[in-house]
């Protein structure tokens, strides 16, 4: 169990707890500001992103400093977890709306708007949080898939996740004003800015998945497509067995690499079970 599970979740998975995301803690007025003006100082994540990228020509010692400062800072303000599309068909299944947005990202590291962010609610039709979100300035966003919040259904949901999956996308849960969960975004390491930040910055800003993957040499053929969908770099190929190895050191438990193995050759394990990463996040 992570470090969240432990405050926010009694000991169980602390983004299943239904009061996470209930309409009671979007009555803290700080949260509701916060909310209002995630993405209002578009500037400020520019500037963000340019000393992030340049972190590693900084002294060691202001490295270390931002390394321990700057995930203190955002676990009680704006931090995710991976999740497998097993959890997030259970958070589907007691929040009451769903709503699709453009991704605030790769507005910023590429220029354009995808909608891969979805805005989750206890309220109908978007509860609180979407009439926060109303209050948004998105006038930044000028993509012509950006217009707009879209209201799914809990299938249409899910069907588009998996469309996700075959991209390679990984899914991550995401608190405004922690514990208050409000979005669950398709993530990939060169356009979110999470990623960068966690993956290859080494700053975390979100928690690995409870759950590492393990490849069962049995089943698997060796073809390699798990490889193309792993953001992480966990999965390398065995040339002498011909088999897909994943190394649970660098697995983060999203699950996506099953979406392209046609052998149903990898299965998720709960991280808690393994002795050696049972305390990696
Ligand atoms: S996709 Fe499946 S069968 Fe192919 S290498 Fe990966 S685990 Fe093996
Ligand atoms: S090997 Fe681990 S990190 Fe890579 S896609 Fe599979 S579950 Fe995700």
């Amino acid at each position: 169990m992570c470090e969240f599970c432990l405050k926010h979740g009694e000991g169980q998975k602390w983004y299943l707890q239904a009061n996470n995301y209930s309409e009671d803690l979007l009555n803290d007025i700080r949260r509701r500001k916060m909310i209002e003006n995630f993405a209002a100082d578009g500037e400020s994540t520019a500037k963000t992103i340019e000393k992030m990228d340049k972190l590693s020509t900084a002294p060691k010692f202001i490295q270390a400093l931002v390394r321990r400062l700057v995930p203190r800072k955002m676990k009680k303000r704006h931090y995710g977890q991976v999740v497998p599309i097993e959890d997030v068909e259970k958070i589907f299944g007691f929040v009451n709306s769903i709503v699709r947005v453009a991704c605030y990202c790769r507005h910023f590291t590429v220029g354009k708007e995808k909608r891969y962010c979805y805005g989750i609610s206890m309220g109908p039709n978007g509860g609180k949080f979407g009439e926060l979100m109303k209050n948004v300035d998105t006038s930044f966003l000028t993509g012509p898939d950006s217009v707009g919040a879209e209201t799914l259904t809990k299938e249409q949901a899910i069907a588009s996740f998996r469309e996700h999956e075959k991209e390679g996308l990984c899914h991550t849960v995401w608190t405004f004003q922690t514990p208050f969960i409000g979005g669950i975004c398709n993530c990939d390491r060169a356009d979110c800015l999470a990623m960068r930040s966690t993956v290859t910055h080494n700053i975390p800003v979100m928690f690995r998945a409870e759950f590492i993957a393990e490849a069962n040499p049995d089943k698997c053929v060796g073809c390699r497509q798990c490889m193309k969908l792993c953001q992480f770099g966990a999965i390398s190929y065995s040339a002498s067995n011909k088999k897909a190895v994943i190394d649970k050191m660098k697995c983060y438990g999203c699950g996506i690499c099953r979406a392209a193995c046609v052998k149903d050759a990898i299965h998720l394990e709960p991280r808690a079970n393994d002795p050696v990463v049972a305390k990696i996040w």
